[in-house]
């Protein structure tokens, strides 16, 4: 019988499955307008329907490679938090829920740091996975912004957030809530330290998350049709007892409302975020004197009148020169 199933057996299974294997991924189904998207294609255009423009969720370590220079970044290890704190358990294990995140996405929690250049400046995001748990926060991803807000500082870099998340995470309880003010320090230290802080608000953005950190960037970018929100549209419409628009808690409606500074394809995302990141780091004219004053101007000024004055003189007997030897030449011409 060994012999059977040891060796006939794989033998006659081998046989029967030689047909070349063909991934059942290579084709994705867009979420909006339902057209049937090639992988690569998807790929190229950055997981955005080429049809009707839909934005769909990217993974995290998609997103860095998308914003980064060259797609080139050092993501830092976060420090560990308590796990499981209130011992959780609804259906499953709350530590069940968080191994089977880790495993799917390959990620501690949902929060991911990371530095490098963007458009040649250096800078810190971090960015959500919507797949780990719904990108809710926990005590792991307020420790996880608090570091990305202290490496800011520490990199003199800006500080760049790229939510995507249900809001507070509830098998954390009050644990979770309390990563809304603790973000909110996070961001203060970026802040008062003068470096740029940018949100970009990805599908979804809401509840505590919206409530803290993502509503404070000095400039708040959004991607098209991205639900941005703090109560869902159903709460709301049945507590007011009114219809609510059909575009409510779009990105476009936080736009014509003022709440959102620009809405941006995502292919010129990274342009954007790069011309912006590049506005705010450059030295205004109020600071370049400052930094003047600070090197102290007398050693500038003295340096200035020791140099200067010969380096026109010989550039000009140069320039003199060349005009002399040129005057003949013009004079010679016009007599044949
Ligand atoms: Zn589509």
């Amino acid at each position: 019988m060994n012999w059977l199933t040891n060796f006939v057996r794989p033998k006659l299974r081998a046989l029967v499955s030689s047909k070349p294997e063909v991934p059942d991924n290579l084709w994705h189904k867009c979420p909006n307008c339902e057209a049937m998207i090639f992988h690569r294609d998807l790929e190229t255009n950055l997981h955005v329907c080429q049809h009707c423009g839909y934005h769909m969720r990217l993974k995290a370590a998609r997103r860095l490679e998308m914003l980064f220079d060259d797609g080139d970044y050092t993501a830092i290890e976060l420090p560990k938090s308590a796990v499981d704190p209130l011992r959780f358990r609804d259906t499953k294990r709350y530590t069940d829920r968080l191994r089977e995140a880790q495993t799917k996405t390959g990620h501690n929690d949902a929060i991911t740091v990371a530095h490098g250049l963007i458009g040649g400046n250096k800078a810190v995001i971090a960015v959500f996975d919507f797949q780990f748990m719904g990108g809710s926060m926990g005590t792991a991803v307020g420790e996880g912004l608090l570091a990305a807000a202290k490496l800011a500082v520490l990199q003199d870099a800006a500080l760049i957030a790229v939510p995507a998340s249900g809001g507070a995470r509830m098998q954390e309880g009050i644990l979770s809530l309390m990563q809304m003010p603790r973000s909110v320090i996070a961001i203060d230290l970026v802040k008062d330290a003068g470096l740029p802080y940018i949100v970009i608000l990805t599908d979804p953005t809401t509840g505590g998350v919206t409530a803290s950190f993502a509503m404070l960037g000095d400039i708040h970018i959004a991607e098209p049709g991205a639900q941005i929100a703090f109560a869902g549209a159903r709460v709301i419409e049945e507590t007011i007892r009114e219809t609510l628009p059909d575009n409510f808690q779009t990105a476009e409606y936080l736009l014509e409302h003022g709440m959102v500074d620009i809405v941006v394809h995502r292919q010129r995302l990274r342009e954007t975020l790069a011309r912006i990141v590049d506005m705010l780091r450059r030295p205004t004219p109020a600071a370049q004197v400052v930094a003047l004053n600070a090197d102290g101007p007398a050693t500038i000024e003295a340096s200035a009148e020791d140099e200067a004055p010969e380096t026109p003189e010989e550039g000009a007997d140069e320039a003199e020169a060349e005009t002399a030897e040129a005057e003949p030449a013009d004079e010679d011409r016009p007599n044949p």
